[in-house]
């Protein structure tokens, strides 16, 4: 069955830090660039790389995923393998992040994808910190 063409996309919040980057408004170290994304440094790297792959269109998280063009759908995650290679850590290893929500600590609503790696990463990305002690 044909699937159902996305949503026509919303207005870009002006407040978003990540949509001014996409504009030129603030700025950011880019890695890549195509018509559907932008990949760049995160501004505070936790891994000797680190970078994020955002699409354009302005979407919060993960969740919105099906308001995106199915092309754009496609370009994040070949984005990710694309950045992990030219930064020569496709065949050490990477990884790819993306969080969605409170639960996940998302601190900017707008999509994005953290690509990390060059060096050994934390085995375990997934189990929560662990209950402070009193
Ligand atoms: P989240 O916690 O939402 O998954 O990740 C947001 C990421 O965006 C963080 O790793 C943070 O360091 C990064 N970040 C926040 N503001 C900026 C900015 O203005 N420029 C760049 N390059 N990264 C940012
Ligand atoms: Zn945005």
């Amino acid at each position: 069955m044909a699937q159902a063409p996305p949503p026509a996309a919303k207005e870009a919040p002006v407040d978003c830090i990540f949509c001014r980057i996409v504009a030129g408004k603030a700025p950011s170290k880019k890695v890549y660039e195509d018509q559907y994304v932008l990949a760049f440094w995160d501004i505070r790297p936790r891994a000797k790389v680190h970078l994020l792959v955002i699409p354009k269109q302005h979407v919060a998280s993960l969740k919105e995923l099906d308001e995106l063009p199915v092309e754009t759908r496609a370009a994040l995650l070949s984005a990710c393998v694309r950045v992990a290679k030219d930064q020569g850590i496709l065949d050490k290893g990477f990884r790819v992040i993306t969080n969605a929500g409170k639960d996940a600590s998302q601190s900017v609503f707008h999509l994005h994808f953290h690509v990390v790696g060059g060096e050994q990463l934390r085995e375990d990305a997934i189990t929560k910190d662990p209950t402070p002690q009193p």
